[in-house]
């Protein structure tokens, strides 16, 4: 062939040999971005009423149990179509819909994360400083201190009382009701702090949140001012301060979520890391008829802190929840957990051309280019990472193609700059094919996190595509 010859056919050859840079909407067209749009407003809902791990499994539930799921009874024996699930405690659950091959070919899974970071009270956390009520904390997860300070707070969770009775507390989200904050320096009076460098001018001992002002009504006595709210606490929940000993009590940001920017393309709200999977999770087992291999799906609790303790998912409820469906049908656990697979669904980095020098533009995952998959997490070389097959990634990317999902490939950010991980490690142990897949996310763990809502939409569709492939 003459080079003449060869430069004609320069864009057919493009075409065939590079990769397609058609941007995420224009492949979704008016119409994907429209169901993008309505699927977002469920999504927006979701993040309203569920802001803990706790209240998203009670979100669950209730809407698992809207379709059909009943809890699992690992001593029956299940048909192609059955739904179940197990609630872990009330923060984790596992969903399941069994397949028309169950789980002899193993098991499809989904996991996500429903906790969040946050400011969690202390045992003893009520005191009064200089004519103030204050709460003493200690945060949970990675959060950069000094974004959760004068925002307005709510307070979610749960205190056992001494008797064994059990209240839930959500208090700061319905307008009209109090919210909370945390206190920082007038700028005119910041010289020390602004002289400190960023990571020591705020400690986990300044992160105290503001309960009141007003002392309790009488000429005698001492600590009125602590009094005074726990005398509130006791007439709205029953409680007295040793009660809050045995309770967990979270200030998460008061925010509502709301769309952002001018074209109302993205979605601004408090703990899409890692809600953003979680929702797109549950909506596509919910929506998941019979499948040919049994779909699970996993929200779990506790991995903004390594995923720990017995509702975090380096414990072994979901192994035991696969083994428990494999052994009602008779099958052994060990060969079914071989056979089965899991996208392990978690937020990634989106890049922030402000910060632009922490990412590799080529390698980094956008908004509004789909759902992300990465092949490997990790920090310094890979350390810490599942790093999935190039089997099993080139069998996913078959099904997102196949199925019409928007999808994108990158890494967290520069090599050397930092990185993470997620529940990817935990399944991976369990011998089954794990690959992460996620929502790029702006801001990541601020209070106030943005995503696109392609891009969530996407990932539902990518969930779905993945319970549905043959
Ligand atoms: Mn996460
Ligand atoms: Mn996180």
């Amino acid at each position: 062939m003459a080079r003449g010859q060869e430069k004609k056919n320069v864009k057919k050859l493009s075409e065939v040999l590079l990769r397609d840079k058609t941007s995420g909407p224009k492949k979704a067209g008016e119409k994907g971005m429209k169901k993008a749009e309505k699927f977002a407003e469920g999504y927006k809902a979701f993040l309203n009423a569920a802001k803990t791990e706790r209240e998203s499994v009670d979100f669950s539930v209730k809407a698992a149990e809207k379709q059909g799921f009943v809890p699992f009874d690992p001593n029956r024996h299940y048909q192609p179509g059955d739904k179940v699930y197990y609630n872990n405690r009330g923060k984790a659950i596992c969903l399941a819909v069994i397949g028309k091959k169950g789980a002899s070919e193993g098991v499809r899974i989904a996991a996500a994360h429903i906790d969040n970071p946050r400011i969690d009270l202390k045992p003893i956390p009520l005191y009064e400083s200089n004519e103030l009520a204050l709460l003493k904390t200690h945060y949970y997860g990675g959060i950069k201190k000094y974004q959760w300070t004068a925002i307005p707070l709510s307070m979610h969770g749960k205190i056992v009382r001494k008797d064994g009775s059990e209240i839930t507390v959500c208090l700061g989200e319905k307008p009209g009701e109090p919210q909370f904050t945390i206190t920082d320096i007038l700028p005119h009076l910041g010289k020390d702090q602004m002289a400190k460098k960023l990571s020591d001018a705020f400690t986990g001992e300044d992160l105290n949140i503001l309960a009141g002002s007003l002392p309790y009504d009488s000429e005698e006595g001492a600590d009125l001012y602590k009094l005074n709210i726990m005398k509130i606490l006791n007439d709205r929940y029953g409680i007295v301060e040793e009660d809050l000993i045995s309770a967990e009590i979270s200030f998460v940001p008061a925010f509502q979520a709301v769309d952002i920017g001018f074209d109302r393309s993205m979605i601004g709200a408090y703990g899409h890391d890692d809600r953003v999977c979680a929702y797109p999770a549950l909506e596509a087992i919910l929506s998941c008829k019979a499948p040919e291999k049994t779909a699970v799906v996993c929200l779990a609790d506790k991995e903004e802190i390594g995923s720990v303790g017995n509702t975090g998912l380096a414990s072994e409820y979901l192994r035991y929840f696969v083994a428990d469906l494999a052994e009602s049908e008779g099958l052994s656990p060990r060969r079914v957990w071989s056979l089965s697979s899991c996208l392990s669904a978690d937020v990634t980095a989106a890049f922030d051309p402000t910060y632009a020098g922490a990412y590799e533009p080529q390698n980094s995952c956008y908004l509004n280019r789909g759902v992300g998959v990465a092949k490997y997490t990790g920090s310094r070389g890979k350390s810490g990472s599942n790093d999935a097959s190039a089997e099993f990634l080139g069998w996913v990317r078959s099904v997102l193609d196949k199925a019409g999902v928007i999808w994108q490939i990158g890494e967290l950010g520069k090599v050397d700059q930092g990185g993470g991980g997620t529940v990817a490690l935990d399944v991976s142990r369990l011998n089954a094919d794990v690959i992460d897949i996620g929502v790029p996310v702006l801001s990541m763990h601020a209070p106030f996190e943005v995503v696109s809502k392609l891009d969530v939409y996407m990932t539902y569709l990518g969930v779905k595509a993945y319970f549905e492939a043959k």
